[in-house]
């Protein structure tokens, strides 16, 4: 059996999906050695890895990073090259494993890779970013704002790799391919028709589907599952959801109507009590267990982050999307493409729009037919154990 290095970025995103993978590779008598922030711990362990903590913060500030442009968490990345490099780089040269799994985005670990030309595996926990997949998404209009914004970001970045190759003979991807850092396989937690431009990619990428499993938690959401009325679940994440205008919107666009129940999540950031206006047919809660919600859902109407979307398709439930920031309007983008719901802009959602097109989704079975399309295409991705497989034939490939 083999040894190889995990290293991750400290983020929920990133480490969820790639947990089943590392229990699997555990489970067929792997040894894992996951490098993370102290706050993952016990979730790493709990697979059967051996957890190791940056000694340094690996992204100065990550509470921020969403606040930031995302030039910025290019440049972000880099700087935690610089501070992580001497100790993986050691870490890697001690443990001299026979492979190392590393997150697309997480420079330091690819920097390992070149330097001691180890075999390397990708984990991908958003879309494939290539050239042709940003150009699949339609948002050419967006990327070239971003790309013109974004020129300080560039020149700081351009500077630290110039130090990353003095100091430690490693070089840095371009400033676009920060985001999308691809080994010999690459494993993605989605289903192939999700994915743009998908045609473009050849067999190195490996779709095994998003990683669901059902969390320990307790819900205090009590639906009428047994009434005739729509379930409509509303939530903008854990991250950009301090928008106490969207929340009022979305009362005014539906409160009262005694044909919907919904459930609204709005956040830790935002106090409950400071709305006077809650209508009956809302439940308001600062989070809910949202894998319970869904399974009796009719509609989701959500910030389209990766994971919120992928667990909807899961259950089948069609989705009304208004994307806060790019990443998410390209994972709605694919929705849309797919039939299963539709994107607004953030700034035409008002309460006329909002309800015409709930009503819409409601009233349409194509919705709810082409989601459970791609609940089907997710659940037959074959998950952990056809990462574990691949990953298996290609230790066979390079004999190790
Ligand atoms: N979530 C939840 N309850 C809530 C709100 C969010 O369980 O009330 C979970 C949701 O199931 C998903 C994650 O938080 O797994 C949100 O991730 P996503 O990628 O959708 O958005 P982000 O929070 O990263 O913007």
């Amino acid at each position: 059996m083999s040894k190889a290095i995990f290293f991750n970025l400290p983020a929920h995103g990133h480490v969820n999906p790639s947990l089943s993978v590392v229990e699997e590779l555990v489970r067929r008598g792997e040894t894992i050695i996951y490098y993370a922030t102290e706050e993952f711990r016990s979730r790493i362990e709990g697979t059967g890895a051996i957890f190791r903590p940056y000694t340094e913060l690996p992204l100065a500030d990550v509470a921020s990073v969403s606040q930031k442009p995302l030039a910025h968490l290019g440049v972000m990345l880099l700087e935690g090259s610089l501070r992580l490099l001497p100790q993986v780089l050691e870490a890697a040269q001690t443990e001299k494993p026979d492979y190392l799994l590393v997150d697309s985005m997480c420079t330091w670990g690819w920097q390992v890779a070149e330097k001691l030309h180890l075999p390397a595996i990708s984990s991908v926990s958003t879309f494939v970013f290539t050239p042709a997949a940003m150009l699949g998404i339609g948002l050419p209009g967006d990327l070239v704002k971003f790309w013109w914004s974004s020129r300080a970001s560039r020149a700081e970045y351009k500077q630290i790799a110039q130090q990353l190759a003095r100091r430690y003979g490693v070089s840095s991807p371009g400033f676009m391919d920060v985001f999308c850092q691809l080994g010999l396989i690459n494993l993605i937690y989605t289903a192939k028709q999700l994915q743009p431009a998908a045609n473009t990619l050849d067999d190195r990428f490996k779709f095994i589907g998003p990683s669901i499993t059902l969390r320990q938690e307790v819900s205090d959401v009590r639906l009428d599952t047994g009434a005739s009325k729509p379930v409509i679940y509303i939530s903008l994440g854990t991250v950009h959801n301090a928008n106490r205008d969207f929340y009022q919107t979305c009362f005014k666009a539906l409160g009262e109507n005694p044909a919907y129940q919904i459930v609204l999540s709005i956040g830790k950031n935002t106090d409950i009590a400071s709305f006077t206006d809650i209508p009956s047919n809302f439940i308001v809660r600062n989070y809910v267990s949202q894998l319970e919600i869904l399974q009796h859902a009719d509609l989701f109407i959500s910030h389209s982050g990766m994971n919120s979307v992928h667990e909807a398709l899961y259950y089948g439930v069609p989705l009304l999307l208004v994307p806060q920031i790019i990443e998410q309007k390209a994972v709605a983008s694919r929705v849309v493409k797919n039939g299963a719901g539709i994107c607004l802009d953030k700034e035409k959602a008002t309460p006329t729009t909002l309800r015409y097109w709930v009503d819409k989704l409601l009233a349409e079975p194509s919705f709810h037919q082409n989601a459970g399309r791609l609940k089907d295409a997710l659940r037959a991705a074959g998950g952990a154990g056809q990462a574990a497989d691949e990953i298996f034939q290609l230790k066979q490939r390079l004999a190790v």
